[in-house]
């Protein structure tokens, strides 16, 4: 088997009850995996 290199492809915002920011992301092989951010207090400055 070659090595697969996932693509993440994004699949979705989510917000959690913790606040944190979800990433659903997925590969066109049928791998899914979700990546989490802790939001910090305050907007960062743009
Ligand atoms: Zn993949």
């Amino acid at each position: 088997m070659s090595q697969h290199v996932h693509v993440r492809l994004n699949h979705g915002l989510a917000v959690t009850e913790q606040g944190e920011l979800a990433e659903l992301s997925r590969c066109h092989c049928g791998a899914t995996w979700t990546s989490t951010y802790r939001v910090e207090d305050g907007e960062p400055e743009l």
